[in-house]
């Protein structure tokens, strides 16, 4: 187990740099079931005070397990979990300072939004008036006044949404975790509650941990993202970290937005390596502080918005940066076109080249018509192997 947390990668979000409550370090967190799955394998991970951060990652890969963890409902095989600096690991949900908002809700069917909301405060034996007092300032919070006695079930998605933030923000953690909170909700009301959620996270200023397998939800909301792979952190950085500089083909891939493409390293520059592809394809790209040597195999990613497409032409010499194919589908997304090429490297057969609306239609390329497609040396970053 690594206890030396002072290494760990720091994220503090200018806006929450005066938040001092609500500090999350993980170190050497690992969970085994009997069975002999490895759900969290030896994490290591800080989230600062105020921050709002996404557990992202496809289904398996152990972010819910990690949650419970940290909300004392899981209990770690081996690791430490601080949180404001104390391991707490030998502590209750209760004693954490952490409360927990669940996937389904979990509501009391038969008992109102106040009393539902107030709930936890009578487990803990507080007295009834001071319960409803304070049921009824977090109700308020939610913007949930007029419905306070009402029955979940004459409650709307998003509605019974708001109860179960307001039942999990009554007794003031300092960390909410929340398990997948939008997934109940249909499209629209997804989007306008991930900005709600979001909102109430500034209001509150306490930190949250969410967990989504939505990349999109994640990179909307938080200012930290910890993208998953098989129980360890393939990455964690701000959202457009994520998406801008993905660290890993996984990353790339999982997040979505970049064209992933192959070479061999034919030349080590100081600032550049030349790489070669298929079909005597070359490609150049800046040289990062990874180390790379001459004839290894290397990966590198351009993000599908920078990218340009025309048509091909015979004047056109073979330039680096260039993959050659044909234009197999066309799909028109508003803002940008949508070009799906098939190209002639077989490292990269599939390549998607986001094109502005008035870009592409100054010289539309048409489907099925020989395209080529560059790309600036400063739009390529090299990817590093698989965490
Ligand atoms: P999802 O998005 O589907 O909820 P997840 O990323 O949250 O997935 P976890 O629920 O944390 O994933 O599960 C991680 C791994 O641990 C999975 O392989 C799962 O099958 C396994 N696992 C979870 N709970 C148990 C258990 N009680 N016993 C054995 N294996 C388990």
């Amino acid at each position: 187990m690594s206890t030396d947390t002072a290494n760990l990668s720091a994220h503090t979000p200018e806006s929450h740099a005066a938040q001092t409550h609500g500090g999350v370090v993980l170190a050497g967190l690992t969970k085994r079931y009997a069975d002999g799955t490895t759900a969290v394998d030896d994490i290591d991970l800080r989230i600062e005070p105020g921050t709002y951060c996404c557990l992202l990652g496809p289904s398996g890969c152990g972010k819910t397990t990690m949650l419970r963890m940290i909300a004392g409902h899981e209990t770690p095989s081996d690791g430490a979990i601080l949180i404001d600096g104390k391991n707490v690991i030998d502590k209750s949900p209760r004693e954490r300072g952490t409360a927990m908002m669940f996937q389904n809700y979990a509501l009391f069917p038969h008992l109102s939004v106040r009393d539902n909301v107030a709930f936890a405060m009578r487990v803990r034996g507080v007295a009834k008036k001071e319960r409803l007092y304070e049921a009824d300032r977090v109700i308020e919070q939610v913007q949930l006044g007029a419905l306070a006695d009402r029955l979940p079930g004459q409650l709307s998605g998003g509605q019974q949404q708001r109860v179960a933030l307001a039942r999990a923000i009554i007794m003031r953690p300092t960390v909410l975790l929340l398990d997948e909170p939008l997934s109940a909700l249909d499209e629209f009301l997804r989007l306008q509650m991930r900005g709600e959620l979001r909102g109430m996270q500034r209001e509150l200023g306490i930190t949250f941990v969410h967990v989504t397998h939505t990349q999109l939800e994640a990179i909307a909301v938080a200012d930290q993202v910890v993208v998953m792979d098989k129980g360890r952190i393939a990455q964690s950085a701000s959202p457009r970290d994520i998406y801008a500089q993905p660290r890993t083909e996984y990353v790339a891939a999982f997040i979505g937005g970049q064209n992933v493409m192959h070479g061999r390293v034919s030349d080590l520059g100081d600032a550049a390596i030349t790489l070669h592809g298929a079909q005597g394809a070359c490609y150049i790209l800046p040289r990062g502080d990874a180390p790379v040597s001459i004839g290894a195999t290397m990966s590198f990613a351009v993000r599908r918005d920078r990218m340009r497409v025309t048509g091909e032409n015979d004047a056109m010499a073979a330039t680096p940066n260039t993959l050659h194919g044909r234009v197999r589908e066309l799909e028109y997304q508003g803002i940008y076109m949508k070009v799906s090429l098939v190209t002639d490297d077989p490292s990269a057969p599939g390549c998607v080249v986001y094109v502005e609306e008035n870009t592409f239609f100054k010289d539309p390329v048409a489907v099925g018509q020989r395209v080529r497609c560059g790309w600036d040396i400063g739009e390529a970053h090299g990817l590093a192997e698989r965490a």
